[in-house]
């Protein structure tokens, strides 16, 4: 017997429907590209958003067309997301931190068909046009003041289409099950994949991601995504705001420690989200000035691991709490959340801070387990570790075009390539990617745990632990470290700071300082470049 419920389409124009119907007058503030902070509502991102979906239309986009963005997070963003998905087209969001001929292959891959850009990516765009035979026309999104003079063929203004428009338009009717966006996994082996999410997978995560454990933003919130739009969703944040009406605060393209700290602080937000890389210049200008975060409530960190560092800085001097996230871009992209569970909030702070580290339990919708290289589960016990497989309805089933072949298990598993722990409370801990783990005397070492004690350090801002071969052992674990400014650590302070903290087989060999190591398109340690780089160190 079937169910009697209404059929109501999952359609990501309802967020933005429901947003401005019940929480109008809410604001979103936005540090813009052009340098003031400009204040808009969720009543009138709703009714730009529709304008934008008739400019297109006049443009020649049809349902089912991809639109891709090059912006950063901004009101005009928003607006451009909406429109580009409530008139059935697919919003493709590009990381401008690629390379140029990673855009290229991905703007030509998806077949873009118009982009809109920010002024600050004028450049990049102008040095790759004449590569995009595809692309139809780009829009700038600024106003008629402040249009460049460029290069780019067919450069339209945002604010000039935007306001030619009435806004009388109804959204696309398209099935729930229709694409409505699209985001490129960065692709550190062979080409960039697409992950193509569909409206009803993305208002499910937008639920789901919102959960009173996961995100748990409600609608007195003001939430600051450091996150970009570009990075998977802004962790879907850029759904789950609207969905419940919290202020956003927009941070545009200044993401410096004193520019974050100036709109926490300036727009009263209560809860903000962003990689660990961001994080270490928000607490560093906080140390540096004196600067508190009074109204700051919490503070998501995921997309790297969360060193234990970070975590008890944020909670024993700044009275925040910390929520250490995992998730990848194939999985919309929240995965995990450390939310403590009952009972845990009488444990004392450190012993709090021993679950916080753990990347967190699954959120509603994420099935989870860990199994050996043969597919047999292992058990939560928090000390097997193997691969991390998911099975949800905000996961990838199929990578754009089929590249990649079939990517899931026969009984419809995804594996994550991370290796990792889960233990009796389900709380999931990541070793690392399967492609990092170093392999010692035929036993896996966990790079992301020494890193993450390295940093601990005072005198250590930055590490990263790659695997050397070795004759004897196979590989052994070389540990790069980035000293804070005017710190010159000695190789034996660091090793002596970290003995009796890890086993002593797990201890690295060496120690090389470096001014800078490098970062993927996301703020990721670049462990492949780090591993080229070193390829031919001799350890001592
Ligand atoms: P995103 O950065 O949006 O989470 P990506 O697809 O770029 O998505 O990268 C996903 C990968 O990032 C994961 O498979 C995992 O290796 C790593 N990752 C994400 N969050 C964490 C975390 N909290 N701790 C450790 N690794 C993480």
């Amino acid at each position: 017997m079937q169910g009697l419920m209404q059929d109501w389409p999952l359609r990501v124009s309802t967020i933005i429907d429901h947003a401005a119907r019940f929480h109008g007058d809410r604001e979103i503030v936005t540090r813009s590209v052009e340098g003031p902070i400009t204040r808009t509502t969720y009543k009138e991102v709703h009714l730009r958003a529709r304008k934008v979906a008739q400019a297109l239309g006049r443009l020649g986009v049809k349902e089912g067309d991809i639109v891709a963005t090059m912006a950063w997070n901004t009101s005009r963003h928003l607006e451009a997301w909406y429109g580009i998905m409530g008139m059935g087209a697919v919003c493709h969001t590009l990381n401008p931190r690629l390379f140029a001929e990673q855009l290229v292959y991905i703007i030509n891959h998806a077949e873009d068909k118009i982009i809109f850009l920010d002024l600050t990516f004028v450049p990049i765009l102008e040095g790759i046009a004449d590569k995009l035979p595809k692309v139809k026309a780009y829009v700038v999104m600024t106003d008629k003041a402040h249009m460049p003079d460029t290069k780019l063929p067919n450069a339209l203004c945002f604010e000039e289409i935007v306001e030619a428009e009435d806004g009388n338009f109804k959204w696309a009717e398209v099935d729930e099950n229709a694409a409505c966006g699209l985001c490129y996994t960065s692709g550190t082996t062979g080409n960039p994949k697409g992950v193509l999410y569909s409206h009803r997978s993305n208002v499910i995560h937008s639920m789901a991601a919102n959960m009173g454990d996961a995100l748990g933003m409600k609608c007195a919130d003001a939430i600051l995504p450091v996150v970009p739009m570009f990075h998977a969703n802004a962790w879907g944040i850029a759904f789950a705001a609207p969905a419940v009406g919290a202020k956003i605060v927009m941070p545009g393209a200044q993401m410096d420690g004193q520019s974050i700290y100036e709109l926490l602080d300036k727009e009263q937000v209560t809860v903000t989200a962003a990689v660990p890389t961001v994080w270490l210049m928000l607490l560093q200008y906080l140390e540096k000035t004196g600067a508190q975060l009074p109204k700051l409530d919490r503070v998501v960190i995921g997309g790297s691991a969360a060193p234990r560092s970070m975590i008890e800085v944020f909670e024993k001097n700044y009275d925040v709490k910390v929520f250490h996230a995992w998730g990848m871009t194939e999985m919309s992209p929240m995965g995990t959340l450390g939310a403590l569970k009952a009972g845990m909030e009488d444990l004392p702070l450190d012993k709090q801070i021993d679950v916080k580290v753990k990347q967190g339990r699954a959120i509603y919708t994420v099935e989870m387990k860990i199994t050996d290289d043969d597919g047999n589960e292992l058990p939560s016990d928090g000390k097997a570790f193997g691969h991390l497989m998911v099975r949800g309805p905000a996961i990838a089933g199929a990578y754009l075009k089929g590249e990649g072949g079939n990517i899931l298990d026969k009984d419809g598993w995804f594996d994550t390539g991370d290796v990792a722990t889960i233990d009796a409370q389900g709380y999931m801990q990541i070793t690392d990617r399967a492609k990092d783990v170093i392999k010692s005397g035929g036993e896996w070492i966990s790079s992301i745990e020494i890193e993450n004690l390295a940093v601990g350090h005072p005198k250590v801002t930055e590490a990263a632990v790659i695997g050397i071969l070795h004759p004897k052992w196979d590989e052994r674990p070389l540990l790069i470290v980035v000293p804070k400014e005017g710190e010159n650590p000695t190789k034996e302070e660091i090793l002596s700071y970290m003995e009796g903290k890890i086993a002593k087989w797990w201890m690295p060999d060496d120690v090389v300082f470096v001014k800078e190591i490098p970062h993927t398109a996301t703020g990721k340690i670049q462990k492949l470049t780090l591993r080229e780089q070193f390829k031919d160190y001799k350890l001592p």
